[in-house]
């Protein structure tokens, strides 16, 4: 016998008279003077069973012992439910099973919480999320998630692309956080790291003429987990030979398509637009700007240049938003405070109300020409950030993010995909004043920028992009160097010496040096770009074993002290904790 014929969501009308067999979980059971109806579910959906205690005695006294979520099997006959018990609102709501034989497979001890309990606290959910995984959400945004990947998996296929499987065991990759360490037992005192990226060895692929890698690769960051973070996470990882700029972010755009097509989602129109960074920063003062809704920063250093105002006439930088609401004196105190924690001194504005009436306490110190070029349209209020300019471009930045949020200026439902171009290959360390890499080092610099300054390489792009989905980074990617003496030069400006450049990187260099390929590739965050594609404000929602923020597992209770013994053998020994 198989356990069912049907799964619960499934039967239709066409089917009545039949005898059928079903299988499922107890979602609800209501008892109505004699007979019972149990809901059966399944992830298909819901199937009523009614038990009739004159019709099925023996399957009566089963119905009365079950509780939700015990598993059970029916067996009967489908039948048409009464005009007046039709339920439009379920895909089965015209039938019902009416049951002669009922067998509890399975029992369940009383639930934490409720399937349809809404607000269980998440800590709860993941304690217990055998139980959260039956419910709609995660059910709906599991197979969303399954279904994306198959239809980049394809997409993958049908451009050529080889799934290559790469180490998670390595040595560490740099790609800007702190690496998972593995002991070896076999090798006491020695370490593994836990791959952040397949990078080189998706490199090394290309220059043993895979010619077009992908995989969707799980990778370890030792990061704090936010919400679009969690220590392991995937990658679509891609990498092509012989591949300019363009062509890695056309496959990075018929992949993000084909998975809006599989879920039937309205595809974003290609091919994306391109920002170059410097516009980014300027204009929306982010790498990964939400380009949804306007408020754009402009510009004001020029028109306040020998103004009264002695903060914007000694700043770098004078730049504004334009708030289209007139703020209360409340209202801009809050916003104030918030720019100081952004590291702003203050929060300088300009305010005219419906009537025309401008508020400023600076407005006395603006010139006419001042104020003509920065007075709002009635009801809006400008709000000044001066200074240097990376304070400025976060500040700003961040304000127009608060105030989308704060004024309700993102229209649902709009998707906004584009590209950052044109990074700076270099940046440079606030407190130290080195330079490092903006990406990883692995990045070239921009045709006919291959000459720099190696103590320092200011205004050096490197050929590195950025897809940004609302605002959201899904990845990055870059054409790589694929020149052995260029790539030397790379680690000499970050400061490594020859010996500390051939002890962590010689293989690379090596395979640099043997015939390497011209190459590029990109890695899409799949979490990131789920969690999306569903709907959800944070990556937990689409994974189905998460960690929480401190970094630990609720349902299994990882990680936990290992024994002494068991340290010993990995020639380690943890220190007390407090
Ligand atoms: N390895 C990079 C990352 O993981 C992506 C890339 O450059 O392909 O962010």
């Amino acid at each position: 016998m198989s356990w069912r014929d049907l799964h619960c969501g499934e039967p239709r009308p066409d089917r009545l008279g039949e005898r059928l067999t079903v299988a499922g979980w107890a979602d609800t059971r209501r008892d109505h003077g004699g007979l019972v109806f149990v809901d059966l579910r399944d992830h298909t959906g819901k199937l009523q069973l009614v038990v009739n205690p004159e019709r099925a005695p023996a399957a009566a006294e089963v119905a009365h012992e079950v509780r939700n979520e015990f598993v059970l099997q029916a067996e009967g006959e489908l039948v048409a439910r009464a005009p007046d018990a039709v339920n439009p609102n379920l895909p089965t709501g015209a039938v019902e099973l009416q049951v002669d034989t009922l067998r509890i497979l399975s029992r369940s001890t009383p639930l934490p919480f409720q399937l349809d309990e809404e607000n269980v606290e998440e800590t709860t959910r993941l304690r217990y999320r055998w139980l959260d995984l039956r419910r709609e959400r995660m059910q709906r945004n599991l197979r969303l998630s399954h279904t994306a990947i198959a239809a980049i998996r394809r997409t993958m296929d049908e451009l050529g692309f080889v799934d290559v499987w790469t180490p998670a065991m390595t040595r560490g990759t740099p790609e800007g956080a702190r690496d998972f360490l593995t002991p070896v037992r076999l090798q006491p005192g020695k370490f593994f790291a836990l791959a952040q990226s397949p990078q080189l060895f998706k490199q090394l692929c290309m220059v043993g003429g895979i010619d077009r890698y992908y995989q969707i690769a799980t990778c370890w960051r030792d990061e704090d987990l936010r919400a679009d973070r969690q220590f392991e996470f995937r990658q679509l990882d891609l990498e092509l030979a012989f591949a300019e700029q363009n062509d890695v972010l056309d496959v990075m755009e018929a992949a993000v398509v084909s998975a809006f097509e599989a879920v039937d989602r309205p595809a974003p129109t290609r091919p994306f637009p391109q920002l170059t960074y410097d516009d980014a920063m300027a204009r929306f003062g982010s790498d990964k700007p939400d380009l949804r809704f306007g408020m754009e920063i402009q510009d004001a250093t020029e028109a306040t240049r020998g103004s009264e105002f002695g903060v914007f006439a000694s700043a770098p930088t004078v730049r504004y938003i334009v708030a289209p609401q007139a703020f209360s004196r409340a209202e801009l105190a809050r916003l104030e405070e918030l720019a100081r924690e952004w590291g702003a001194k203050g929060l300088a504005y300009l305010v005219r109300d419906e009537s025309g009436e401008v508020r400023s306490p600076i407005a006395k110190f603006l010139s006419e020409r001042e104020l003509e070029a920065l007075t709002p349209e009635p009801g809006a209020t400008v709000l000044f950030g001066a200074g240097d300019e990376a304070m400025v471009a976060r500040v700003l930045g961040l304000l127009r993010l608060h105030l989308a949020r704060e004024l309700d200026l993102v229209e649902p439902g709009r998707d906004v995909f584009h590209w950052i171009v044109g990074f700076p290959l270099f940046e440079q360390d606030e407190e130290t004043g080195a330079w490092t890499f903006m990406h990883h080092p692995f990045t070239a610099p921009a045709p006919g920028e291959e000459e720099w300054d190696e103590s320092s390489p200011v205004g050096v792009h490197g050929q590195h992009y950025d897809l940004v989905w609302n605002g959201w980074e899904l990845g990055s990617g870059s054409i790589r160097v694929h020149d052995v003496g260029v790539q030397e030069k790379v680690f000499r400006t970050m400061g490594l010496s020859a010996e500390e450049s051939q002890a962590k990187f010689g293989y690379l260099l090596e395979a640099l040096a043997m015939g390497a390929p011209p190459h590029g590739g990109f890695a899409m965050g799949i979490e990131r770009f789920v969690a999306l594609l569903a709907g959800e404000p944070d990556i937990r929602q689409v994974v189905a074993f998460p960690k929480i923020s401190s970094g630990s597992d609720p349902l299994t209770g990882a990680p936990t002290p290992m024994p002494p013994e068991v340290l010993a053998e990995l020639g380690i020994a943890a220190l007390p904790q407090e």
